[in-house]
């Protein structure tokens, strides 16, 4: 029998090495129209990185070995351009002398693959614009960014691709900015989980434009510019197209072959086409899904693999063997994070009309209490009856056992309960004694039981304007001053049982914890004691990230390797006070405090145990692993009136120095103090202006006085170091930022600055007059032991960032400086 094969990748070549191992007696000829076969895709964006350092590693099987181990005839750079199914021939175009011939089959395999889908929008042809799906591409692309030197990139589409391509190029110091029609990046996984990715890719700089997309692409000299639907403009050195594959179906569409209703060609169950001397795999088709049986396309390698070795089984075989349908189970890396899914989410099943259910757990990768513990989320979709529609995702270790694991009991036909019966392995490094899929079979079940009525994320909003409901916070102080759902009343879940007649029972309660667990346990006791109530699903921490900005509507303009070690969150090091940082946390009173491995509240409960220890003005370095931590102790520190002092990212491992402050008591009614202070609000950014405030305030500490000046609005331009910082920013920001004096240098007088003239004829008066600069004024100001405090409040409004701002000033709110004022015996506003 003579077995032809077009396509010799994934499909195609799995095809060919079981067809020659069932069988020596088959001739097999196989056809590729690129330049290889058997090469790995799924590596393409991780050589462009870097990351896959040799080329030659994504060659997995060359022709000559394939040829050598198996005994077939491969052609490469030959296109197959026609099938004759009447005369069971193909016609073949040699790419290198454009000669075409014929070749006759007995059995014929279409195993084509999908091309990257390229929408008429004008511009679309540039050469800057590339996609990759070969060998050939990724050299493209590796080519043009070495040749012409590319600092940053658009990528446009944040699928699976399109994220692999925007951290590889990352990974090589390009700027990358991503833009994405869809309100999410990663349609596999629900909202929920897409947000924790939004807010990582932030973290790693990424640009990230969400409800978007490209109206005009514009060749410029030296880049190209994407005009998006909203009228922003971005510049890129690169554009990676990424938004999607379609199957190359045009052979078997003109040789008449039927086509699914989703674009695919149609297979039977034995992957035989329409025709039954030919059969099909791959990208190319369209096939079952293994919840519904709905026709869908699943372009991933996993199916074509498996579809290769089935039809290889048909062909040559003994047995017919049946494919059984696709599921889906795709995985991803995002830099720290994994994120992963089978089955179907929470949009297909809302399109489908599909009633479902989900439950969302929060655990550890593994024991808490061995080293690393990392946290996890998982999310389980079912029906009322148990069936298991699907699960997502996403962690930093362990989440592809957690989804392998589920798509195993999907296929086995199991229910949500029986996910409670996975014996698994066990040890503390690896797990816990209760897999979170374990656990995800505990919650389902007592959902579906009635033990336990939960509400979702996306309930909250809702239930916050119903009058009857109350949002009930059940843990500990720490964690509910971090943040909490806007009017919550906070109950500890260990008081709530002596507590429970501060608690109404014509009130609904929806009651939370950080992961949910704690919430469950509280639930109960409000259900037992006769109390309405639900549990937030997925808790705090799941719900939060959906609350933030998702967009990180920053042109992320380009990285240049110097800059990398302040933007890669893998080695990054931020100290807030300036020189002799590194000197004063060497001394000996600098506490260390390892809360590595603990998840919230964890790490902040440690925090504040050990800053009770220790005196005001002390240092105390804390590290923990808990991806939230860095957040959290930021706003812990403000509202306890302590300073960060530095920031440090080891990989996973966050350090954070903090030096012990105080929070300003009120002074006691009655007592009498002697007022020796000086307090000046500086609103105004003019330079006479700052002149003659900071020639007072020196004037006052001279005289003795403790001097507090409250830079707020325009007068925090006064503060703002001359050269460009590099921080994270918005649009608007931006545009601030470039509008508003940077710096004492670049002050203006408020009368006669006459374009720039009587400005300038000023400085030289002052300089002649031997009269100081404002900067010098300031540094004086400092040096003498002045308080300067810039207005977080006013800062967040015009988009300043404490880096930005001259070294040895404190950062603080109204609060403070009323309490200066409260000490003063004069307060002038400038
Ligand atoms: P392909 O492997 O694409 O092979 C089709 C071949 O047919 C092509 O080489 C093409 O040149 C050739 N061909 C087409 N028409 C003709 C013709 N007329 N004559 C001769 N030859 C022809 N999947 C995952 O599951 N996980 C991943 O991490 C993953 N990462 C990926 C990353 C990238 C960058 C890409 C592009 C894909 C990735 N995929 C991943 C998808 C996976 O590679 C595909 O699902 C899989 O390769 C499909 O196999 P296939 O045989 O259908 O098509």
């Amino acid at each position: 029998m003579k077995i032809i094969i077009i396509g010799g990748v994934a499909g195609g070549a799995s095809a060919a090495a079981r067809l020659r191992r069932l069988s020596e007696k088959n001739e097999i000829v196989m056809f590729e129209r690129g330049n290889y076969i058997s090469f790995a895709n799924c590596g393409l964006p991780y050589h462009i990185g870097g990351v896959i350092k040799e080329r030659d590693n994504l060659l997995v099987q060359t022709e000559e070995d394939m040829e050598a181990r198996f005994n077939m005839d491969i052609r490469v750079r030959s296109e197959v351009v026609y099938i004759d199914r009447k005369k069971k021939s193909i016609t073949v175009r040699n790419l290198d002398d454009g000669e075409e011939y014929s070749e006759s089959y007995d059995k014929l395999l279409l195993s084509p693959g999908a091309e990257p889908i390229r929408p008429p929008i004008p511009g679309i042809g540039s050469e800057r614009i590339k996609t990759l799906r070969n060998i050939a591409d990724m050299d493209r692309i590796n080519e043009y960014i070495q040749n012409n030197n590319i600092l940053n990139a658009v990528v446009v589409g944040a699928g699976f691709i399109g994220i692999e391509i925007a951290e590889n190029l990352k990974e090589r110091h390009i700027g990358v900015t991503i833009v994405e029609k869809l309100n999410q990046v990663l349609a596999p996984v629900d909202y929920e989980l897409a947000a924790q990715v939004h807010q990582h890719l932030a973290d790693y700089n990424v640009g990230l434009y969400l409800e978007n997309g490209v109206k005009e692409f514009k060749d410029k000299k030296d880049h190209i510019s994407l005009v998006l639907e909203d009228g922003t403009t971005l510049r890129a050195g690169i554009v990676i197209l990424a938004i999607g594959v379609k199957p190359e179906t045009s052979l078997a569409k003109e040789a008449g072959l039927e086509l699914g209703k989703t674009g695919g060609i149609k297979i039977d169950q034995y992957m035989q086409t329409s025709d039954p001397s030919i059969y099909a795999v791959g990208d190319a088709v369209e096939v079952s899904h293994v919840i519904n049986s709905t026709e869908v396309l699943i372009p991933l390698a996993w199916p074509a693999n498996r579809q290769g070795r089935i039809v290889a089984d048909n062909i040559a075989g003994k047995r017919k063997k049946a494919y059984n349908g696709s599921l889906g189970t795709s995985i991803l890396k995002v830099f720290d994070l994994t994120v992963a899914a089978t089955g179907m989410n929470e949009k297909v099943l809302s399109r489908l009309g599909m009633e479902y259910e989900a439950a969302t757990i929060n655990r550890n990768d593994h024991a808490e209490y061995y080293p690393g513990a990392l946290p996890l989320t998982l999310k389980l979709l079912f029906s009322k009856e148990g069936k298991i529609y699907g699960a997502q995702g996403i962690g930093y270790n362990g989440v592809d056992k957690r989804i392998d694991t589920i798509a195993v009991a999907i296929k086995a036909g199991m229910k949500v309960w029986d996910l409670q019966d996975l014996e698994l392995a066990y040890a503390p490094p690896y797990n816990s004694a209760k897999d979170p899929v374990n656990i995800a079979g505990y919650v389902a079940e007592n959902m579906l039981t009635g033990e336990l009525k939960s509400v979702r994320w996306n309930q909250v909003e809702d239930l916050m304007k119903q009058e009857n409901t109350v949002f009930l916070d059940v843990r500990i102080e720490e964690e509910y001053e971090i943040g909490t759902i806007p009017g919550a009343v906070r109950i500890e879940v260990d008081e709530l049982r002596s507590r429970l007649s501060e608690l109404d029972k014509s009130k609904t309660y929806v009651v939370f914890c950080q992961v949910g667990q704690r919430g469950y346990v509280a639930y109960r006791i409000l259900t037992e004691h006769g109390f309405t109530a639900m549990n937030l699903d997925g808790g705090y921490k799941l719900w939060y990230p959906t609350t933030l900005n998702q967009e990180n509507e920053e042109q992320i303009e380009y990285e240049d390797p110097a800059e990398l070690a302040v933007n890669s969150q893998k080695q990054h090091a931020q100290g807030f006070e300036g020189d002799g940082i590194q000197e004063a946390l060497t001394k000996k009173h600098a506490i260390q405090i390892d809360a590595c491995g603990l998840q919230c509240p964890g790490p902040i409960m440690k925090t504040s145990k050990a800053m009770k220890s220790i005196g005001e003005g002390d240092l105390l370095t804390i590290s923990a692993t808990d991806p939230a931590f860095k957040r959290d102790v930021r706003v812990w520190a403000e509202k306890g009136g302590h300073h960060i002092i530095q920031e440090e990212q080891e990989g996973l491992v966050s350090k954070v120095s903090i030096r012990k402050g105080h929070k300003h008591t009120p002074v006691d009614a009655g007592v009498s103090h002697a007022k020796n202070k000086q307090t000046m609000v500086i609103f105004s950014g003019d330079l006479d202006k700052a002149i003659a405030s900071l020639i007072i305030a020196n004037g006052a500490l001279a005289m003795g006085k403790d001097v507090s000046l409250f830079f707020t609005f325009w007068g925090l331009n006064i503060l703002r170091k001359p050269e460009k910082i590099r921080v994270k920013k918005n649009m608007v920001e931006r545009m601030f930022a470039r509008m508003m004096p940077r710096g004492a240098g670049e002050l203006k007088l408020s009368k006669m600055h006459m374009g720039g003239m009587g400005t300038s004829m000023m400085k030289k008066i002052m300089k002649k007059k031997h009269i100081e600069t404002v900067s010098e004024l300031m540094h004086n100001f400092l040096d003498n032991g002045g308080k300067i405090m810039a207005c977080t409040m006013t800062m967040d409004v015009m988009g300043l960032k404490q880096e930005e701002l001259v070294d040895g000033i404190d950062f603080g709110g109204v609060a403070s400086y009323l309490g200066d004022v409260e000490e003063s015996d004069s307060n002038l506003f400038i």
